[in-house]
């Protein structure tokens, strides 16, 4: 198989409400992966955040779709073709699904979204989950309509034009729905068939300057491990654009809090890359698309137990600045997301006020800012912990609604 084909260049999005099917989806596109994977974790540079990567295959000489495969052994014995690897972002927690969509982290470049035919059209995800597609103006999605085996003909039939209905007038109008069952493997050939067709690998320009979004960072040494021995510090995330290579220099902001004589201040990292590791492997270039794991030459101690979480890496003197405060416009949703009708508190949401803490989603950063003005339509907030971000990037803002942070709307740093 050539590198080409099975470094993931594609991210998609599963969404839709809980229960409907997105991870035995997931697991039933990418389960010949699942050693690639555990071998991985021996490495310690497992990333749990939801992704996993599939090789959509073709088997040669059958027709479309029933082409389309993730198996290498095709019915007939012969051996099927990779054609493109994706990867799929399956987030552990809805709200975390959704502030990292609204956050312009640029995370997703398609969806699928996951109906259940056996319940009633939408389900409350379902409809968040959509609002927020067209909201970041994702338009490229598949609506896969799980759970057929469960259902009878008709109501399968009428599930399927509840479905037309409620995507009547959003981003959403024109995907194609395909029936499957993700536990039974039943028609996942004409659901990637979708995906091929509706979800493309997007253009880009591997000229544009390397920019990676932090989601988690470690010391993989052993214990005990000799200084010859020590490896660099390794930093895992995506990468949104440009290429990164081995041998590129690295910057990472905010980087880290020196102290000097009562003052702290944040002074951005600088290092070598030294390997990459993308689609489960070594490689010598990596795009963006799927998961990175980029080997440096940092002190382990300043990656350790995910302390450049959050934070942005990529060619150096092109990152945005380090902010402590910043200023944002601010556009509030009409309710309030993930509450259920059985919980107590207001769903309306108000208008964001002086004084009070809002949790902020930027990128794959989330930090906790204190608002210091506010007025119509706008507020200034002062972190906790800064972040590097630059002018137009989009902010999920969530307040505290009873015990928990709910996401209540969306920024752009002005
Ligand atoms: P998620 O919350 O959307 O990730 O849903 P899961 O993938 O965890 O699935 C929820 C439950 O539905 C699990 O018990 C699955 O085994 C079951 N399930 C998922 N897909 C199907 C399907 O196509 N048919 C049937 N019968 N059960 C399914
Ligand atoms: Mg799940």
């Amino acid at each position: 198989m050539t590198e080409a084909n099975t470094q993931p260049e594609v991210n998609i999005g599963l969404v839709g409400h809980v229960d409907h099917g997105k991870t035995t989806l997931v697991q039933a596109l990418s389960g010949s992966w699942t050693d690639q994977h555990s071998e991985e974790m021996k490495r310690g540079i497992s990333i749990r955040l939801g992704y996993a990567d599939a090789t959509f295959r073709r088997c040669p000489g059958v027709d479309e779709p029933e082409c389309y495969t993730v198996d290498e052994e095709c019915e007939d014995g012969s051996e099927s073709d990779p054609i493109r690897t994706v990867s799929f972002v399956d987030a552990p927690g809805h709200e975390t699904l959704m502030a990292t969509m609204l956050s312009g982290a640029s995370i997703m470049d398609g969806a699928v979204l996951v109906v259940s035919a056996t319940e009633d059209v939408p389900q409350a995800q379902t409809e968040e989950h959509l609002m927020a597609l067209d909201l970041i103006g994702i338009e490229n999605i598949v609506i896969a309509q799980n759970k057929v085996d469960l259902v009878g003909r008709d109501r399968a039939v009428d599930n399927y034009e509840q479905i037309q209905e409620f995507v009547e007038g959003t981003v959403a109008e024109d995907a194609p729905i395909v029936p499957v069952s993700a536990q039974q493997e039943v028609n996942l050939d004409l659901l990637i068939d979708a995906i091929e067709s509706e979800i493309p690998t997007p253009d880009r320009d591997p000229g544009e300057s390397a920019r990676m979004y932090a989601a988690r960072s470690f010391d993989i040494n052993r214990p005990g491990a000799t200084a010859e021995d020590l490896k660099g510090g390794v930093v895992g995330g995506s990468l949104v654009s440009g290429e990164l290579s081995v041998g590129d220099g690295l910057e990472i902001r905010p980087g880290r809090e020196v102290d000097e004589e009562g003052q702290t201040e944040w002074r951005p990292l600088e290092t070598t890359v030294r390997s990459l590791q993308a689609g489960n492997r070594d490689v010598e270039t990596a795009h963006p698309g799927g998961l990175l794991g980029v080997g440096t030459g940092l002190d382990p101690s300043l990656t350790k137990g995910d302390a450049l979480a959050g934070q942005v890496a990529g060619e150096p003197g092109t990152l945005p600045p380090t902010r402590e405060e910043f200023e944002m416009e601010v556009d509030l949703l009409d309710r309030v997301v993930g509450k259920e009708d059985d919980e107590s508190g207001e769903s309306d949401i108000e208008e964001i006020s002086t004084g009070e803490p809002l949790m902020l989603t930027v990128g794959t950063a989330t930090t906790v800012g204190a608002v210091t003005s506010a007025r119509d339509g706008e507020c200034e907030v002062s972190l906790k912990r800064p972040v590097c971000a630059e002018e137009g990037a989009q902010i999920a803002i969530n307040r505290r609604v009873g015990a928990r942070w709910r996401l209540i709307g969306v920024g752009t740093l002005a």
